[in-house]
């Protein structure tokens, strides 16, 4: 039997070596961490696990609803409403339904024409290789109108890729409308979005186990940092070595690369796409308190000023009575990690955050807080640029037995648990047919 590492312990090596160990092959799997889950990974907060960057499922997460059933936690699943707001110059505003959109003050109701029937477009076409050349910004202006793009979509798109953001492929942003149009019960207004009771913690724990019966052995704190091709073997930065017949690196592309750099063995094309990828890093504070600050579950914040580009209150989406009746929040951006916000002490960032969150809900009282964390990743997201789809690399390093698995093999979906279990099982569908 051939042995196979697999490092990442996130939901794609996870599934992936999931799915091998069940048709009998002996994995190891090599996280750096101590614990599984990558960004999909929980913590204890106030006794009580939650997720450490807010997760939520769609009704097309098929993916995901499959393998719920497979490991018997399909019960668990809960579908609940969803509130969406656009915050907007001192006010809120409820941007969920049609309805919504012809009250959005802010905007002419020419402009609010444009801007509704481009996302029924968007929502409808499936030909988004049409789009995947053309900058998002430069369609957005187009079809929904400049005031329109300057007040919903510039400040989302530079909030989230910053000095990339004119360079975005609209294919990526269709995907978002598009997917998000099918999740939507028809002939209904609302969106009801799916969160796991217990977090996601419960669903790599089930993977967890069914790994390790079948015969999964799990390695914490060892990182790669180099393979040896030619010999086929890894080396951890504790200096231990390990030898493989296959290898799976579901880590993120520049990381790989890393792990490659200077290796003559591999096709310099192929090197070359991976270093063309590049990631922005996400901060995500997360605290719980008594006071209720908002009426909705999702607020996009459309101010450039805001250090943060979304505002969760979870518990306006989830029952409260799940964390001893107390609100639960998330403060979340993206950005470059070499930004300075990046480098700032947990405090620190706390306090550029809150100040804000002041200025949002003016009754927002920090001495009500009861707990409080700061999260931070590198690696987080994509930049999902037009020259994207050439630069998307494959499965298997050309002439080697070496695999990557990650989030930048996707396109022009975003990044996102379904695709991450779709991707895991059909590398490993194809390496049990080689
Ligand atoms: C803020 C935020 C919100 C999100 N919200 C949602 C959502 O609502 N719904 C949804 O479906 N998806 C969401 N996602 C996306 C989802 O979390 C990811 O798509 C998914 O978790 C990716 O899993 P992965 O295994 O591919 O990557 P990762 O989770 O990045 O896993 C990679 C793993 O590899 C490990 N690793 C890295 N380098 C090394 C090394 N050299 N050696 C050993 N181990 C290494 C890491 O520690 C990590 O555990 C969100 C992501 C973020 C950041």
């Amino acid at each position: 039997m051939s042995k196979i590492l697999i490092i990442g312990g996130g939901l794609s090596g996870l599934v992936a070596a999931y799915e091998l160990a069940k048709k009998g092959q002996a994995i190891e799997i090599f996280e750096k961490d101590n614990q599984l889950g990558g960004l999909a990974g929980s913590f204890s907060f106030n006794g009580t696990m939650i997720e450490k960057f807010y997760h939520h499922f769609f009704k097309t997460d098929s993916n995901v609803l499959n393998l719920l059933r497979e490991l018997g936690l399909d019960e668990k699943i809960s579908w609940l409403d969803s509130s969406l707001a656009i915050y907007y110059r001192g006010k809120a505003y409820s941007f969920r339904t049609p309805l919504d959109l012809l009250k959005f003050k802010p905007l002419k109701l020419w402009d609010k024409m444009r801007l509704g029937f481009s996302l029924l477009y968007l929502q409808r076409t499936n030909n988004w290789q049409a789009l995947a050349a053309i900058p998002a910004e430069q369609w957005l202006k187009k079809h929904c109108g400049l005031r329109a793009y300057e007040i919903v979509w510039q400040p989302l798109l530079e909030g989230k890729f910053h000095q990339a953001s004119g360079e975005i492929s609209m294919a990526w942003f269709w995907a978002r409308i598009h997917t998000r149009g099918k999740s939507r019960d028809k002939g209904k207004s609302g969106e009801k979005l799916g969160y796991l009771k217990g977090s996601l913690q419960i669903l790599i724990d089930a993977l967890k186990t069914e790994c390790e019966k079948n015969g999964v052995k799990f390695h914490f704190n060892a990182e790669l940092v180099k393979i040896i091709s030619r010999d086929k073997k890894i080396i951890l930065s504790n200096g231990e070595v390990h030898g493989y017949d296959r290898l799976i690196c579901a880590i993120p592309s520049n990381e790989f690369y890393q792990s490659l750099a200077d290796n003559p063995d591999i096709s310099p094309d192929y090197l070359n796409k991976l270093k063309r990828i590049k990631y922005l890093g996400v901060i995500c504070a997360i605290f719980s308190s008594p006071q209720s600050l908002g009426d909705y579950y999702w607020y996009n914040i459309n101010d450039p000023a805001s250090p943060f580009l979304a505002f969760i209150q979870h518990t306006n989406l989830v029952d409260k009575t799940g964390y001893d009746n107390e609100n639960i929040y998330y403060l979340g951006s993206y950005l470059p990690t070499d930004d300075s916000l990046f480098a700032k002490s947990e405090t620190e960032i706390e306090t550029t955050f809150f100040s804000y969150l002041k200025r949002i809900f003016p009754a927002f009282t920090e001495s009500a807080i009861t707990a409080k964390r700061v999260f931070k990743q590198k690696n987080a997201q994509h930049v999902v640029d037009c020259a994207y789809l050439e630069k998307i690399p494959e499965y298997r390093i050309p002439g080697t037995d070496i695999y990557l698995l990650n989030f930048s093999q996707i396109f022009p979906e975003d990044r996102g648990i379904n695709f991450a279990i779709r991707e895991a099982k059909k590398l490993s569908a194809r390496i049990l047919c080689n």
